[in-house]
């Protein structure tokens, strides 16, 4: 087995939503971001990386890249999950917690899971979405943006 984890933050810029685990959460801001800014996605993505021993994220998938302007990240959970494959790894469990004051992810909850569960080709009860607000302190408190933290076990053959 080989355990990973990832953490990922983005600011909040203009716009009306925020892309998270592969939903669309409505929220007065947007994020400012290279990719779509799915904070939850980047973490999954680092910390499926980081199990597999293969770097991060901004490895293999630059933020200076046009390819990736404006990316749906499930495009790297998708690629992520072929290198894993690759080396015959397969995702045992994930957990992740989405850092914010705002928006709330509680209704969003159980898509986002769905959603994770349908990329990495596992079942639901896999994958879990915590959340927690930090009580008002840091960047995170002031609702300046939102960060996302990540842990996965793979399993070896
Ligand atoms: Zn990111």
């Amino acid at each position: 087995m080989r355990i990973g984890s990832g953490f990922d933050v983005h600011a909040f810029g203009p716009g009306d939503f925020v892309m998270l685990g592969g939903i669309r959460v409505a929220h007065s801001r947007g994020v400012l971001a290279h990719s779509d800014g799915d904070v939850v996605l980047h973490a999954l993505c680092d910390a499926l990386l980081g199990a597999a021993g293969l770097g991060d994220i901004g490895q293999h998938f630059s933020d200076t890249d046009p390819r990736w302007r404006g990316a749906d990240s499930s495009v790297f959970v998708t690629q992520v999950l072929a290198l894993l494959r690759d080396r015959r790894l397969a995702v045992a469990n994930v957990d992740v917690t989405v850092l914010a004051q705002a928006p709330k992810i509680a209704t969003h909850r159980d898509a986002m899971r769905r959603r994770i569960a349908q990329l990495l080709e596992v079942a639901a009860e896999r994958v879990n979405i915590k959340a927690t607000t930090t009580e008002g302190l840091g960047f995170l408190g002031r609702a300046e943006g939102i960060a996302a933290q990540a842990v996965v076990l793979l399993t070896e053959p």
